[in-house]
Order: structure tokens, then C-alpha cells, then sequence
């Protein structure tokens, strides 16, 4: 189903890829969080930060014109399941082959975010900023 998903997206937005989005068929199993390069994954309820897993520290411009800090504890998506936080969320562009998470999903709720829409380009400038070294 996922393939068929992306097969038709790509058809609509040639050279684009989306971030990921966890549906609410998870089953909060906790397979898929440690599988991300670059700790986009967070349990539900928990905070994140721009920080965690990446390079980035204190006050930075995200590509996407975004000013943010980097340290501060940022509010959870879903207070009640996995969730995936889109700005730092690059489809595994620039680690691997094909989203880790939807690989490892034993109930293939890890999906493409059609209001997520981003050039490959985008996703591995993205990947880049994130993980200069
Ligand atoms: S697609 Fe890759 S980068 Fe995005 S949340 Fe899943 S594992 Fe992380
Ligand atoms: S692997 Fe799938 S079911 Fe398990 S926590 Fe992640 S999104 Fe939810």
C-alpha cells in the first residue's frame, strides 16, 4: 500500500519526496525510534529538540527560513502515540535507501505526509544542515 502511495505521488510531484507520518494505526511498539538517523522519532508524550541526534545547537535559521533553538524542549505532537517530527524527518535521504521506519512498522502505519511535500534536493539539504560532519 505504501508503495502504491509513493508510486502515485511521484507521479503528481516529479523529483519530491514527503516526510513521514506516523497514522493512528500505531500500536506504540517502539520499533521504528531507534531505526532514525536522525531522531525524528519520539515516543508520545515525551519532548523533543532540534539537538537530539543531529549537530544542530542553540539559535539557528532552518533552510526553511525557521528560527529556532536548537536546545529548547519542544511540545509533543501526539500526547498518546509515536509520533514524527516533519522538520527533522528526511525520508532517510542521505542514510538510506528507503524510510527506515516504514521498514521496520509491523503494522505499516509509518506513511508519506502528502502536507509535507519536499524536493529529494530539499530533503538532503535538510540531511546535510542537520549532519554537516
Ligand atoms: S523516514 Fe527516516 S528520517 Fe523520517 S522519521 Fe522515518 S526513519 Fe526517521
Ligand atoms: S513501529 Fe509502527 S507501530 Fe511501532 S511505534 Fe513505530 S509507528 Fe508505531
Amino acid at each position: 500500500m505504501e508503495l502504491f502511495l509513493h508510486a502515485n505521488l511521484s507521479n503528481i510531484y516529479p523529483n519530491s519526496a514527503m516526510a513521514i507520518i506516523i497514522t493512528d494505526e500505531c500500536i506504540n511498539c517502539g520499533a521504528c525510534e531507534p531505526e532514525c538517523p536522525n531522531t525524528a522519532i519520539y515516543e508520545g508524550a515525551d519532548d523533543w529538540r532540534y539537538k537530539d541526534g543531529t549537530s544542530l545547537q542553540g539559535d539557528l535559521v532552518l533552510i526553511n527560513g525557521k528560527k529556532i533553538d536548537a536546545n529548547e524542549a519542544q511540545k509533543p505532537i501526539s500526547d498518546e502515540l509515536y509520533y514524527i517530527v516533519p522538520d527533522k524527518c528526511t525520508e532517510c535521504v542521505g542514510f538510506h535507501e528507503e524510510p527506515q521506519c516504514a521498514a521496520v512498522c509491523p503494522v505499516d502505519c509509518c506513511v508519506p505526509d502528502s502536507d509535507q511535500v519536499e524536493t529529494k534536493d530539499a530533503l538532503l539539504a535538510k540531511q546535510r544542515f542537520m549532519h554537516p560532519e
